[in-house]
């Protein structure tokens, strides 16, 4: 049995500078308490690893950033990689909060884009991830960007305006994506279309959509990882026999390989290269 990583996988520039910035900030701060609002990525071990180093994640499920951020009244409070609203900052700053912003560059990209087109009057159909922070702090913007997560809420959508801009959360899947703005460009045929999945989930979902002898592909990372439930997603469409979503080697169960020639490994951009090694180097012990 052949056990390929696939490539690339794993960390993106985003999630690299974002840990990055995290434990910067401590490193310089020794005596101050940080906090991230929410989780700096989607990855439950990044989260303990920080929380290693003194960094206080708040992210309970259904609790809104403004409502996590009432919880602090001193010290540095970071903002996660996918980006914040402009609210949310100035509440920090009337807090008396010093803030450090480790929003990707890609996030910010498409936020300027969608900007851009608001202020020529356009109103915005944003493809995204309900609830999403990515997604939240889009939408945040204005009330001109509405967002359509599938087919059934694009069917509901009406807007009385002329011009129409259309775009996308970062880590979509392409599939996904092409599927939806052809509905779009059939309802609103004069849709302005740009396309922004970040190269970083591209070039990963590129790459297994390129795999031809693929019995099992392991994708290794977080449930709440959006980027990682869309390469799920897409070795499925693909028609991979067997797609399985781990958080580490500790899920394997090796019955899943039985008979298989060649197993393949990814990962989302929020798993670290440990995460994705140790389950390359199980496999490999136990089918040696
Ligand atoms: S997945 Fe893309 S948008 Fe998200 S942090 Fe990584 S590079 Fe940035």
């Amino acid at each position: 049995m052949e056990i390929k990583k696939v490539i690339p996988s794993g960390y993106c520039k985003g999630v690299v500078n974002a840990i990055r910035l995290a434990k910067k900030t401590k490193q310089d701060n020794p005596g101050s308490d940080v906090y991230i609002l929410g989780m700096l990525v989607h990855n439950s071990f990044v989260t303990e690893e920080l929380s290693q180093l003194g960094i206080v994640t708040l992210d309970d499920s259904g609790t809104s950033k403004s409502e996590l951020l009432d919880r602090i009244d001193h010290g540095i409070v970071i903002f996660t990689a996918h980006g914040i609203s402009d609210a949310i900052k100035r509440k920090a700053v009337e807090k008396g909060l010093t803030y450090v912003d480790a929003t990707c560059v890609d996030v910010l990209k498409t936020q300027n884009i969608i900007r851009s087109y608001l202020d020529e009057g356009y109103d915005v159909i944003y493809f995204g991830k309900q609830k999403h922070p990515e997604a939240e702090a889009v939408l945040s913007i204005s009330e001109k960007i509405h967002l359509v997560c599938d087919e059934k809420m694009l069917d509901e959508l009406k807007i009385d305006n002329d011009k129409i801009f259309l775009t996308n959360q970062t880590t979509m899947s392409y599939l996904e994506l092409h599927d939806l703005f052809e509905l779009v460009r059939k309802k609103y045929p004069a849709v302005v279309v740009e396309e922004e999945i970040c190269n970083a989930t591209s070039s990963r979902q590129k790459a297994i959509s390129d795999l031809k002898d693929c019995d099992v592909l392991y994708v290794v990372g977080d449930v709440k990882s959006n980027n990682t439930a869309k390469l799920v997603d897409i070795g499925k469409k693909h028609g991979i026999k067997k797609v399985l979503l781990i958080q580490d080697y500790k899920d394997i169960d090796l019955k899943d390989t039985d008979g298989a020639e060649n197993v393949y490994v990814t990962a989302g951009a929020s798993t670290p290269p440990k995460l994705i090694e140790e389950v390359i180097a199980y496999l490999r012990t136990q089918h040696a």
